[in-house]
């Protein structure tokens, strides 16, 4: 058996007292021809290996370098020199791949900066910083399913392939097998999809909504976490082209219950990176810190990482509607001294990112769920709020915005009233024939129901304060960019 190796986490939580152990991992550091720093990816930490002088020969302390895999077997006894608790004192090692450090496109001394490391991204994962923030990221995927789980919530796999834009966006990434040279047409010139391999037109999903509301109209409450795709070519650092999406969809739910379940499930993800990943948010906490360090004082986040996680678990998300978030910027000093980019028109203008950061980050130091949209710039979905007044049709969405962020969350209650719903299908040019799946579950025991998508990659960003979206995702797909 190869396999039979402690974890180097595992090995920093025993106590030295000269028991025989194996670890495996990667070179991080050589000194003396002696001390040997080792990582094998489950903590930041490494541990000393001891090389005994004279014990090993010049063929084989030639071959550990930086990067070189190694297979050490040896004893766990306290330490005798400073910064570590413990050294695993080698009898036998063994070089299981080399690595040529002249070459190694990582050299950690120069402190490769994280635009660099993007483009290394198939070794990235070896450095401390993407090694705690991959951890993170899988420990919150965890605790997301966790959470649904122990409520109830049934994990539906929507389909990625889809035939319907559940936005009506546009923003679609076309899946075809017809040659896109010479495509099948129709007699007026456009593409005869039917001859397409699906005998219609489709594309990646940009939400696996619609088909969530289907599910959750049997089993009360479920959710999807899956990939998500948009053709938006927004060149920000909080999109990309492929990210993961958590979409619950809940019956028997309105929008304050999904205000409410959103807001808690956002804690729930904070509290368990907070319990379970620790080091690695305090050594993400850190290096940010220093990240600040290189901006001006204005620019600098006014908490710690930590400080801010904790903050945020402690304090209840500031809930206002968009009608009161429109009164806000208007009269703020941002306005009256023009310093918005894009200018404050008034009710029914769509908030732009700054605004966003600006109720945020500005006004209400917080998290902020802003409700209650005008129609005109949400979904076809949503569900029409009762007794508008005229020109001020509102819908019964809501969004998250996050501190850095922006928008994490965008959720709403759905149209459950058949005749409300096909009428603004109309209005919007949504092809109700073609949707007649979706409408079904209007005639048949529709009920009041809810639902939101999170995005995953931005999530990950607050909790680990990384300020690049391209940074906690590992192959990011941008515009321009499909690498590895
Ligand atoms: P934005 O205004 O930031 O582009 P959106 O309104 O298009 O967001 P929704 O359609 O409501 O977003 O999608 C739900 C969630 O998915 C968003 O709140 C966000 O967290 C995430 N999200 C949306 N687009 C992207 C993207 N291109 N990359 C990463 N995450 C995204
Ligand atoms: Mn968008």
């Amino acid at each position: 058996m190869f396999n039979k190796r402690t974890k180097i986490k595992d090995l920093l939580a025993q106590k030295p007292e000269g028991q025989q152990v194996t670890v495996m991992g990667w070179v991080r550091t050589f000194r003396n021809n002696q001390f040997i720093a080792l990582n094998d990816g489950s903590t930041n930490n490494n541990i000393q290996v001891v090389a005994g002088l004279g014990k090993f020969g010049d063929e084989l302390l030639k071959r550990i370098t930086l990067s070189a895999s190694l297979k050490v077997t040896g004893t766990l006894d306290p330490s005798l020199g400073k910064g570590q608790t413990m050294d695993l004192n080698a009898t036998a090692i063994e070089v299981l791949g080399d690595s040529d450090a002249e070459k190694y496109p990582l050299q950690l001394k120069n402190r490769p900066t994280l635009e660099y490391l993007r483009e290394k991204a198939h070794l990235r994962f070896r450095t401390n910083t993407f090694g705690s923030v991959f951890r993170v990221r899988h420990a919150l995927a965890f605790a997301i399913h966790k959470f649904f789980n122990d409520k109830g919530f049934v994990y539906m796999h929507t389909p990625i392939i889809t035939g319907s834009d559940a936005e009506g966006a546009g923003e679609l990434f076309r899946v075809t097998t017809l040659p896109f040279d010479k495509p099948p047409r129709n007699d007026d010139g456009t593409v005869n999809f039917k001859e397409d391999f699906f005998g219609k037109s489709t594309n990646l999903t940009v939400s696996g909504q619609l088909e969530g509301e289907l599910a959750a109209t049997a089993f009360g409450d479920i959710y999807t976490f899956g990939p998500t795709f948009r053709a938006e070519n927004s060149n920000t650092a909080r999109h990309l082209a492929e990210f993961w999406m958590i979409e619950p969809e809940m019956a028997f739910y309105d929008l304050e219950d999904n205000m409410n379940l959103a807001e808690e499930f956002i804690k729930y993800i904070i509290k368990y990176g907070m319990e379970n990943n620790r080091e690695d948010l305090e050594f993400l906490a850190q290096r940010l810190a220093e990240e600040e360090k290189q901006l001006p004082q204005d620019k600098r986040s006014e908490m710690g990482l930590i400080e801010k996680l904790e903050f945020v678990l402690n304090n209840s998300f500031e809930r206002l509607t968009y009608t009161d978030a429109i009164t806000i910027l208007k009269d703020s000093n941002h306005n009256k001294k023009k310093k918005f980019q894009y200018e404050i028109t008034g009710w029914g203008m769509d908030l732009q990112s700054e605004h966003e950061r600006y109720l945020v980050e500005k006004h209400f130091k917080k998290p902020v769920i802003l409700y209650n949209y005008p129609a005109a710039i949400k979904a076809f979905y949503m569900r029409q709020n009762d007794g508008c007044a005229e020109g001020q049709q509102t819908v019964a969405a809501m969004d998250i915005l996050a501190p850095g962020i922006g928008e994490i969350v965008g959720g709403s209650q759905r149209e459950e009233r058949l005749d409300k719903l096909e009428a603004r299908m109309k209005e919007m040019h949504i092809p109700v024939e073609e949707m007649w799946w979706y409408l079904d579950t209007r005639r048949f025991g529709t009920v009041p129901h809810a639902g939101f998508g999170l995005g995953f990659e931005r999530m990950v960003q607050f909790v680990t304060g990384m300020t690049n979206i391209r940074d906690v995702i590992a192959f990011p797909r941008t515009p321009g960019s499909a690498e590895f």
